[in-house]
C-alpha cells in the first residue's frame, strides 16, 4: 500500500492517544490528508486498537474505497479541509478537561482559554466555543465551518475539540496543548492568576 506510512502513524498515534486517557471508549477520531484522498479512523473503533488495514480510505470526494465505514463525525474533519487549504490531518478527542471546559456556563465563546503559556498561543491561539448540537445533526458541520477559514482549534460545547495542522505531529501537538491548558485552567480557577499580558501574547503571535 502506497499510504502504509500513514496508516502506521494513524494507529501509533491513535494508540498512544488512549493509553494516555485522551480520550475513551471508541470516542475520538484522526484523519490524514493522502495523495488520493483521506484516510480516516472507522466508525466504532476505538483509538486504543486501530488496525491499519481496515481505516477507513475515502477518495477526494469522501466516498468509501476500502476499510470499514468512516467515523460518523467525518463531516467535522471534511470541514476542516475544505475550509483550510494547508490542512494534512485533523484530530477531534473528547478529551476529558477539554470537554469539562466546553460545559462551563461562564466561558467567552469567542476566545474559551485565557494565555496561560507561551504554547498554548503559539499552538492553539484563539479558541472559540462552537455552540451545542446533538450527535449526527449536520448543522453542526456548518457552525463549524463558519470559524474553521480563521481557526485550525475549535471546541464543540458539551463535546469535545477539533484540531486541524500542516500534518498529523502539528494536529496531535496542537490537541495536546489544549488539553494540558484546559486541565491548568481548571486547576487555577479561583486562584489569582497572572495570564500572559496582551503585549506578550502580541508578540508570540507576530
Ligand atoms: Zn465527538
Amino acid at each position: 500500500m502506497s499510504d502504509a506510512k500513514e496508516r502506521e502513524e494513524i494507529c501509533t498515534i491513535g494508540a498512544s492517544i488512549f493509553a494516555r486517557g485522551l480520550t475513551a471508549g471508541s470516542s475520538g477520531n484522526i484523519s490524514v490528508r493522502t495523495d488520493d484522498g483521506w484516510l480516516m479512523t472507522p466508525t466504532n473503533a476505538s483509538l486504543g486498537r486501530l488496525d491499519p488495514a481496515r481505516l477507513s480510505k475515502l477518495d477526494r470526494n469522501g466516498a468509501l474505497l476500502s476499510g470499514d465505514p468512516p467515523t460518523k463525525e467525518s463531516f467535522l474533519h471534511r470541514v476542516m479541509y475544505e475550509e483550510r487549504p494547508d490542512t494534512g490531518a485533523v484530530v477531534h478527542l473528547h478529551s476529558t478537561h477539554s470537554v469539562a471546559v466546553s460545559c462551563l456556563a461562564e466561558i467567552d465563546p469567542d476566545d474559551v482559554l485565557p494565555p496561560i503559556t507561551a504554547y498554548y498561543v503559539m499552538r492553539v491561539g484563539r479558541l472559540p466555543l462552537i455552540p451545542y448540537f446533538r450527535p449526527g445533526d449536520l448543522e453542526l458541520a456548518e457552525a463549524v465551518r463558519g470559524f474553521a477559514g480563521r481557526h485550525h482549534a475549535v471546541l464543540l460545547a458539551n463535546h469535545g475539540p477539533v484540531v486541524a495542522g500542516a500534518n498529523l505531529d502539528a494536529a496531535v501537538n496542537a490537541i495536546e496543548e489544549l488539553e494540558e491548558t484546559a486541565k491548568l485552567y481548571l486547576l487555577l480557577r479561583g486562584a489569582k492568576t497572572r495570564f500572559l499580558s496582551p503585549a506578550q501574547v502580541k508578540e508570540l503571535m507576530q
